[in-house]
């Protein structure tokens, strides 16, 4: 019989590229588990606790953060967000893909992990726009925003998007469906890594 380790999919890409988008459907095909982040800042309307993040006060996650309780934490924008241990190590041992969406700080952290098994089960991939029209018109959203916004929020992509050469795979994004084809047949891929499988 052959079993297998699971995969750790570290997902990054600026605001707008679809990453989250991506990172949810694949969870809700079933297909691995989204790692659910803790952070500091306020849920938007509609997000719900334990669900989209484990929302945290500031004295929660330094405390959580003393104690080692995280494999990676990272400001972003003013916040602070940070994946539990807990959150995945089990997961991984039993076989299940999880899934994360990081920022540029948390994926690089994945990477220079200490520990071993986390290192062999990550693997990352950088989402982003074809270019960078592409980008503006996705960072100025509805239209409501004001012109400095959508510069700042334009000038922190760029600076995120300057991180995707140190990633494994860099997708350009098209269209949702397109995306979330290509997305799915990366995962497929890593799957039948030979480093993955155990032969019992
Ligand atoms: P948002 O507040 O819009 O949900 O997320 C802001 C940024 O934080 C996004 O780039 C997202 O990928 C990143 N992020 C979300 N959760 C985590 C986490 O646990 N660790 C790190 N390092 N970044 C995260």
């Amino acid at each position: 019989m052959s079993k297998r380790t699971g995969i750790l999919l570290v997902v990054s890409g600026p605001s707008g590229s679809g990453k989250t988008t991506l990172c949810r459907r694949l969870a809700d095909e079933q297909e691995a588990r989204y790692s659910i982040s803790c952070t500091t800042r306020a849920p938007r309307p509609g997000e719900v606790d334990g669900r989209d993040y484990h929302f945290l006060t500031q004295a929660q996650f330094v405390e959580k953060r003393t104690a080692g309780d995280f494999l990676e934490s990272a400001e972003v924008h003013g916040n602070l967000y940070g994946t539990l241990k807990s959150e995945v190590t089990g997961l991984l041992e039993r076989g299940t893909d999880v899934v994360m969406d990081l920022d540029v700080q948390g994926a690089a952290q994945v990477r220079a992990c200490e520990d071993p098994e986390i290192r062999q089960a990550a693997v990352d991939l950088f989402v982003m726009p074809e270019d960078e029209s592409e980008l503006l018109t996705r960072l100025s959203g509805r239209g409501t925003d004001s012109e400095e916004v959508i510069s700042l929020r334009m000038k922190n992509a760029l600076e995120e998007i300057s991180h995707w050469p140190l990633y494994t795979y860099r997708l350009l994004s098209r269209s949702q469906e397109e995306d979330y084809t290509r997305f799915k047949a990366l995962v497929f891929a890593e799957r039948l890594r030979v480093n993955r499988q155990i032969n019992l």
